[in-house]
């Protein structure tokens, strides 16, 4: 398989990226459980096991990524991206050294945090509250204009409403076969269908490019807009077939 971050072939040993680094760990296609050591198929559900990126919690900070990781005792609960819910758990923008600076041009978002598997994406995941105040959108869509390209590791189940509020200048945005539910339907920048980037600027259409068959994407649980968008020619799917080899 190859590296999320840099496309190099992992080390199959450690799956390791020999040219980045970036550390991948197994997780299942389809239900995003990490198996246990000599698991050769998902032993609760019978799918692929293949290697998602993991990071740490102080690396997500550094690049702009936060994440919600509620917690009780020893019993970890879902894990997401992003994330509002106040409570328990460990906000991870908290630490020092978090920066909602969006960081590159390709942003790759985990499916693993320091191993445990994140479930979905949430809402406010590279903006925070005041900026979803229609007040604020422009200079938020100003803000996040650098991203183009957004990678979502394999064993991510769930994209939100607004997970990737915000994201204007977004061209590509690269889907695994394990999501279940796709949420988000870029209302945000489309609205009715017409260019409402109030900067004049003309937002280009988003090719999703989904990691299965056109057959698996009909299982994904998907909202009416978003296939309205594929009509209008905001949206564009391709789909590459199964390829996690
Ligand atoms: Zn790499
Ligand atoms: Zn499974």
């Amino acid at each position: 398989m190859k590296c999320e971050v840099c496309s190099a072939p992992l080390d199959p040993e450690t799956l390791r990226c020999p040219v980045c680094g970036a550390r991948h760990t197994l997780v299942c296609m389809g239900c995003g459980r990490v198996p246990e050591p000599g698991e050769k198929v998902c032993r609760e559900c019978g799918e692929a096991l293949v290697p998602g990126l993991d990071m740490t919690r102080e690396e997500m900070a550094t690049v702009g990524q936060k994440c919600f990781m509620p917690y009780s005792g020893d019993r970890v609960y879902k894990i997401y991206l992003g994330g509002n819910l106040d409570g328990g758990g460990h906000v991870f923008h908290n630490l020092p050294g978090y920066t909602r600076t969006p960081p590159e041009e390709r942003v790759v978002l985990p499916s693993l945090v320091e191993g445990h598997p994140i479930y979905g994406i949430w809402n406010e995941y590279f903006c925070v509250g005041d900026e979803f105040m229609p007040a604020l959108q422009e200079a938020t869509y100003a803000r996040m204009m650098s991203i183009r390209e957004i990678v979502v590791s394999r064993g991510i189940q769930e994209c939100f409403t607004y997970a990737f509020f915000g994201c204007a200048g977004l061209e590509v945005l690269d889907l695994p076969r394990s999501l279940k539910r796709m949420m988000n339907d870029f209302y945000d920048l489309f609205m009715d269908g017409k260019e409402v980037m109030g900067n004049g600027v003309k937002k280009t259409p988003i090719t999703i490019r989904y990691h299965g068959t056109e057959e698996d994407w009909q299982k994904v649980a998907v909202t009416s807009r978003l296939w309205d968008y594929v009509d209008k020619g905001c949206i564009r799917m391709e789909y590459l077939g199964r390829d996690e080899g």
